[in-house]
């Protein structure tokens, strides 16, 4: 088979015309071509009027190293493989503890999914509900203020990301391909097969539900073990000559199981479990992370400013943005989990604390298109302690509490009374989406200081990169603290287990490993490999 990458042809191209571009770049005759795939599919949008489609195309010939000897093309090769495939590990030796796996988010799933297939009976532990009983809790939320601590927008059955856009795009390294992996289990657990070759696939909060359940099914069909309404309380850890070992974990109920190999995919939500860990001596630093707000847009905008004249075209769909600002003050402001034709979700998992995020729907069709802007802070900006982030993030979740009327509405503010420092009164033209209210106030003070000062800045800048941007109606919602783990439990490089703990697997977001629910997934399958050779005997 072989690869064709940049394959380039007009937006409303004719579905023939694929076939003919494919003949004439590999300059062969109709009846050579025995088949193709379209292995992925990507726009440039940078001439609005028009716009281009470049394909990548996994193509059956009659004969490859002919066409391959004729053509002197660097972006036709022989495709590559990128089968899934299973570490070579032993079984463990008869007696091997179950290795135990915290956590069902998109890490933890994928940690249990691929021990599972190795036939090595993994036992799953989630502290929050089943996917769908979370649903009920997460919206009761939203509607009517009442917050369950253990089963929220952050913990339960699929992690942080299940109620989000589900976009499953990723900058990370991945010359194992297991980025395929997870895209193809997905599909299997029922998301859309286009999300194996469209370059920014997205699922949606719905389909996600459905596929968590499924993913379930098949981790329990397999041997493993799911418990829900589980929380690991404590690490037991052994020390003999130095070296500290997992032994074991137990639940808030008191029971102990044990184990010698342990994951903890928690998420970056998971602040008692953090002290936790830190208690035991488990090696933990503070790592860099990001605060700032929501911001709402009418999608229209977005779409004209992106796509001009094809705004509204389907294989396009609602348009993202990428923005960042450089500020005079030093700090970086950028947008991040862009959320096209989405809304704006309460994301909080502490009582009397108000935290922003965003979700849409697979068909990404509500009026606004929301996004955070955020700056990033280090170390630096909150020193002491390697858990200090922790509480910064604390104190400016109730801050916004306080700042939106302590009864869970979000404080919110128009983009042009931000920059010019007073207070807002009244909506525009955009409603914000955040439920259950937007409490319209000053924002000045949700914020350390650096922080206003340069997102000030930047939405007047962003102005220049998306026409329209600065727009004095566009609704602000605060705040977005929860961007990414505020620590880092280090691990090594080579086996994944701590830096100071034997069996344990640090893994995914909260470990400070992953951004997203692809690379998060990504992780997952990586850390169960090391896991799979870790029980190997030795
Ligand atoms: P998590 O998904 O956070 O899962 C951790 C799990 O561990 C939770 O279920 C939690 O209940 C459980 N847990 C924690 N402590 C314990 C304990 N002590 N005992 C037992 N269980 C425990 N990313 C994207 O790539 N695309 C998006 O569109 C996107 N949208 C998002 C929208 C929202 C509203 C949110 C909140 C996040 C979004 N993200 C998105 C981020 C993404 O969800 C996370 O990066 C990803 O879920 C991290 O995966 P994880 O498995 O490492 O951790």
């Amino acid at each position: 088979m072989l690869r064709i990458n940049e394959l380039k042809l007009p937006l409303n191209h004719p579905d023939a015309a694929l076939r003919d571009a494919i003949l004439a770049r590999l300059g062969i005759a109709d009846a050579e071509l025995l088949d193709f795939a379209v292995y992925k599919r990507s726009y440039d949008a940078r001439k609005k009027s028009a716009i281009v489609l470049i394909y990548s195309i996994d193509a059956t010939v009659a004969d490859d190293k002919a066409v391959l000897a004729k053509l002197r093309d660097p972006h036709v090769m022989p495709a590559p493989d990128v089968e899934y495939k299973f570490v070579n590990a032993a079984k463990p030796a008869p007696g091997t503890p179950r290795p135990v796996v915290v956590g069902t988010g998109p890490c933890g799933l994928f940690v249990a999914l691929i021990l599972a297939q190795m036939g090595l009976n993994p036992i799953v532990l989630e502290r929050g509900k089943v996917v769908r009983e979370r649903t009920v809790d997460t919206f009761g939320f939203w509607r009517k203020r009442k917050l369950d601590t253990e089963s929220n927008v952050q913990f339960g059955e699929g992690g942080a990301g299940t109620f989000s856009d589900g976009k499953l795009y990723s900058q990370i390294k991945d010359s194992n391909h297991h980025g395929r992996k997870v895209l193809t289990e997905f599909v299997k657990f029922g998301a859309p097969e286009e999300i194996m070759y469209v370059s920014k696939p997205h699922i949606g909060t719905f389909r996600l539900v459905k596929m968590v359940e499924q993913m379930r099914a098949e981790i329990i069909n397999l041997g493993g073990e799911m418990r829900f309404d589980t929380r690991m309380q404590d690490v037991l850890i052994e020390e003999t000559g130095g070296v500290r070992q997992v032994v074991g974990v137990r639940l808030a109920s008191g029971e102990e199981i044990p184990t010698r190999h342990l994951t903890i995919a928690i998420g970056h939500s998971a602040r008692d479990t953090f002290e936790m860990l830190y208690e035991r001596g488990v090696y933990i630093e503070a790592k860099p992370f990001s605060i700032g707000f929501r911001v709402e847009h009418p999608q229209s905008l977005i779409d004209v400013c992106r796509f001009g004249p094809n705004a509204g075209n389907k294989l396009l769909g609602a348009a993202d943005y990428k923005i960042v600002h450089h500020a005079s003050n030093g700090r970086s402001v950028y947008s991040f989990c862009m959320c096209p034709g989405g809304t704006v979700v309460a994301a909080s998992s502490e009582e009397g604390r108000v935290v922003t995020n965003g979700m849409s729907q697979y068909s990404r069709n509500e009026r606004n298109a929301n996004s955070a802007i955020v700056v990033g802070i280090t170390p630096e900006d909150f020193p002491g302690h390697p858990l200090a982030g922790i509480a910064f993030q604390r104190e400016l979740e109730s801050r916004a509490f306080v700042l939106g009327g302590s009864t869970y509405d979000a404080p919110g503010q128009l983009m042009g009374d931000f920059v010019a420092g007073r207070p807002s009164t009244s909506l525009g033209s955009v409603t914000p989406s955040f439920l259950p209210a937007v409490h319209l106030t000053d924002l000045a003070t949700s914020l350390p200081d650096y922080a206003i000062v340069a997102m000030r800045e930047a939405f007047v800048a962003f102005d220049k990169q998306i026409k329209g941007y600065y727009k004095e109606d566009a609704v602000l919602t605060g705040v977005e603290t929860r961007t990414s783990s505020p620590i880092r439990i280090r691990r090594n490089n080579d086996d994944l287990q701590s830096l100071n703990t034997r069996g344990l697997f640090p893994a995914g977001e909260g470990a400070g490993y992953a951004g997203g629910i692809m690379s998060a997934a990504v992780d997952g399958i990586r850390v169960a490999e090391a896991v799979a050779l870790a029980m190997a005997p030795r």
